[in-house]
């Protein structure tokens, strides 16, 4: 309750699947601007569950990085809404710049600095022990001096007790990786991962990687885009609760990738493949991806300030 009295909510926003956005400023300081996301609560989210969920979100409020949106507040209402106050970010996200091809233009070294934040944003949570679970190009948002920061927790969970029973019906399907299209219930970081390499494609690309239409069609577009899951390349596979694959299709090669992802370059290329590793025991990790030889080979990534942005 005096957590809700720091704050004045303003006008609408925008609205989400889950979430209506209002601004809002500090009570004390108005000129602190904030963004107000009230999750709109399912029915038999029943009595009592709100606070749990204000207890599980108040560990996110010290996972303090700058490449991370900054959780002010977590404060439930009467009604039983939850209320997430968060750092005003206006200036779009990195799909809004993905998808403007008639007035954004950028290169290699601004992908570069663009997957640099993202990296670093997705070591500083699987260090501290917080897997994302929806990483994608609409929860990267930019802040005014051009910093990608990772947004949206709303499904993020600790990971620290690792016989949790976790349910995979997470992600957004496009950034889904195998082994949760697959029905696995113990899982890792790597699933972030996975999705920090189809978003690395569609940087590249323009356009989703592998925009599946349902589940079924997601799979097949990763057998056929990446290589089908066997025994042979993903010991296990086969016994995942949900296994089913359209056929067999090789592993793809790397001139393969090199012909449509040439542009990052060969050490470009390189990383992509690794976060994309069907097997996620073979998936590169985030700490690995900082040591990467890509960041230090030409092109530099640009500087923040300089990075394109939407006018
Ligand atoms: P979606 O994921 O569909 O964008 P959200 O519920 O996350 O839905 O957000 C709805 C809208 O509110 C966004 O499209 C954006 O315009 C706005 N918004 C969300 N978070 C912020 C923020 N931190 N700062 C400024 N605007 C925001």
């Amino acid at each position: 309750e005096e957590e809700k009295r720091k704050y004045v909510k303003g006008k609408k926003l925008g609205e989400g699947t889950y979430a209506v956005v209002f601004l809002g400023h500090l009570r004390s300081n108005p000129s602190t601007r904030v963004a107000i996301k009230k999750i709109k609560v399912q029915k038999e989210y029943t009595e009592g569950m709100a606070p749990d969920a204000v207890r599980e979100l108040k560990h996110l409020q010290e996972l303090q990085h700058p490449n991370i949106i900054s959780l002010l507040s977590v404060f439930s209402s009467k009604d039983q809404n939850l209320n997430l106050v968060l750092e005003y970010l206006p200036l779009g996200d990195l799909e809004m710049l993905i998808r403007d091809t008639d007035n954004v233009r950028y290169g290699a070294a601004d992908i570069k600095a663009w997957m640099g934040m993202l990296t670093r944003a997705v070591w500083f949570c699987h260090e501290n022990f917080v897997l994302h679970r929806d990483i994608k190009p609409n929860n990267l948002l930019i802040a005014a001096d051009g910093e990608v920061k990772l947004a949206d927790f709303g499904l993020a969970r600790s990971f620290a007790d690792p016989h949790r029973h976790m349910t995979s019906n997470v992600i957004t399907r496009w950034y889904r990786p195998p082994e949760l299209l697959f029905g696995a219930r113990y899982y890792s970081g790597a699933v972030d991962i996975w999705s920090v390499g189809t978003v690395f494609a569609e940087l590249v690309l323009r356009a989703p990687y592998m925009p599946g239409n349902n589940e079924l069609d997601q799979i097949k577009l990763i057998c056929e885009s990446i290589g089908t899951p066997t025994e042979d390349n993903w010991p296990g596979v086969t016994r995942l609760p949900e296994y089913t694959v359209p056929g067999q299709h090789p592993t793809r090669g790397r001139d393969w990738y090199e012909m449509r992802f040439g542009i990052v370059g060969t050490d470009g290329v390189d990383l992509l493949i690794r976060t994309l590793a069907l097997n996620p025991q073979k998936r590169i990790t985030a700490r690995e991806m900082l040591q990467h030889r890509w960041w230090h080979s030409e092109p530099k990534p640009t500087r923040k300030d300089d990075l394109p942005r939407k006018d």
